[in-house]
């Protein structure tokens, strides 16, 4: 037995830990499904015509999922291609060992940030005639082609060059010397609306421009330039909005943003929130549940305590209004959900017990509840529910 100091000082020295074989299920934790998220790239693949290439996007840890894990799945249900956000996104992919062409989706403009890019072998999104100067050079004193992809805005006012001004840039760009120009992208700003395919619609009008542009620049001597517009949405509505490349990330991940859903097509949640009951008590009518007393029993009651919160990432404006899944049955969340707990009503079972594992999203049985369900109680899109999630969370990979 060691002795330990008793001086009341921060040494940062070693201190002698146990927590190395802590399970990962020990309280909550997410499941990544690789064979569902390489089913499902399978499965949308089957949509594209064959000049088609499907670019898996990772960005923000895969959405949640583990980024490592989404990209190994994907690429082996035929992703040929990634999307990140950041610089260190694609940095981290690179070091695991990935060889596919990676695309960053946000803006890099400092030389620094466009070196370290160039030398992982990233291409950088290109939004303006000064970045592309950078990119020029660090070309030029590498004695090589600096990859890259054009973005050009049609209509979300993020990135992209102005739409006007875009051809001119793209003569003057295609006079670099030390520019390879690998794609031609934009990005949709509503293709998840239940208009999309109205002819007025935003989505229509975007799309129209950006073919516009592209009849401007002769695409067949151009025809290695892979060339982009549709997220998920956009991929799902037609194949006018395929191009050469379609950007996919929530429908890959296993859900649809449309409303409208293609039977043909299945997609199957790549995700499942697990969580461990912590304690069991039975509480008499008219008893107060967590912070506020939001709740109250109307009835003798037997509360499950499941040891998640909004610590690990669920939404606290979801107190009670979701359920949790047990063997085929739900059971509503009651109470304010706290920062590392949340309290569960299971009167009636006597299977669940203190050590039982519960699914906050996911399917049992008959019985599924995902980040749409969640997303349309908590005011709030799919999208954020997933990379919500925090590193608290153990990502446990299961095929
Ligand atoms: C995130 C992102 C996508 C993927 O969008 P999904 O709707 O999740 O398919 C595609 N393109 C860009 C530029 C993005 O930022």
């Amino acid at each position: 037995m060691q002795i330990r100091q008793t001086n009341h000082e921060f040494n940062f020295g070693s201190y002698p830990t146990f927590g190395h074989n802590i399970d990962p299920k020990q309280r909550a934790w997410i499941e990544v499904r690789g064979k569902a998220l390489e089913t499902n790239v399978r499965n949308l693949r089957s949509k594209l015509s064959k000049n088609c290439q499907f670019m898996a996007v990772v960005k923000a840890d895969g959405y949640g999922h583990d980024a490592k894990v989404v990209s190994e799945y994907a690429i082996r249900g035929g992703a040929s291609q990634l999307g990140v956000a950041t610089l260190k996104e694609g940095v981290k992919l690179r070091s695991f060992g990935v060889k596919k062409p990676i695309l960053i989706l946000g803006n890099l403009y400092t030389k620094r940030d466009l070196i370290i890019s160039f030398k992982n072998d990233l291409m950088p999104t290109i939004s303006s005639i000064r970045e592309c100067l950078i990119c020029n050079n660090i070309g030029k004193q590498f004695g090589l082609k600096f990859s890259l992809h054009l973005k050009v805005d049609t209509g979300m006012s993020r990135l992209g060059f102005e739409y006007s001004r875009f051809i001119q840039n793209f003569e003057k760009i295609k006079s670099f010397e030390n520019i390879l120009i690998e794609g031609i992208y934009s990005h949709l700003s509503s293709a998840d609306e239940d208009n999309a395919l109205d002819p007025k619609s935003i989505t229509q009008l975007q799309r129209l421009k950006f073919n516009e542009l592209l009849k401007q620049i002769n695409l067949d001597r151009n025809n290695e330039i892979k060339i982009h517009l549709a997220n998920s949405a956009a991929m799902l509505l037609n194949k006018d909005f395929h191009f050469n490349m379609v950007r996919v990330g929530l429908s890959m991940y296993g859900y649809s943003p449309l409303t409208k859903i293609d039977k043909n097509l299945s997609l199957e949640p790549a995700l499942f929130l697990k969580v461990k009951v912590a304690f069991i008590r039975t509480i008499e009518p008219g008893v107060n549940v967590s912070y506020g007393g939001k709740f109250v029993s109307c009835r003798k009651t037997k509360l499950a305590v499941l040891s998640i919160g909004y610590a690990d990432g669920v939404p606290r404006n979801l107190s009670g209004k979701i359920k949790v899944i047990y063997k085929n049955k739900l059971y509503p969340q009651v109470g304010s959900i706290t920062m590392d707990q949340m309290m569960v009503d299971i009167t009636g079972s006597n299977e669940i017990k203190v050590g039982s594992t519960m699914i906050l999203l996911g399917s049992d049985g008959d019985k599924t509840i995902t980040p749409i369900d969640w997303a349309k109680e908590s005011d709030t899109i799919p999208w954020e529910i997933l990379c919500s999630f925090k590193n608290r969370l153990p990502r446990v990979q299961v095929d």
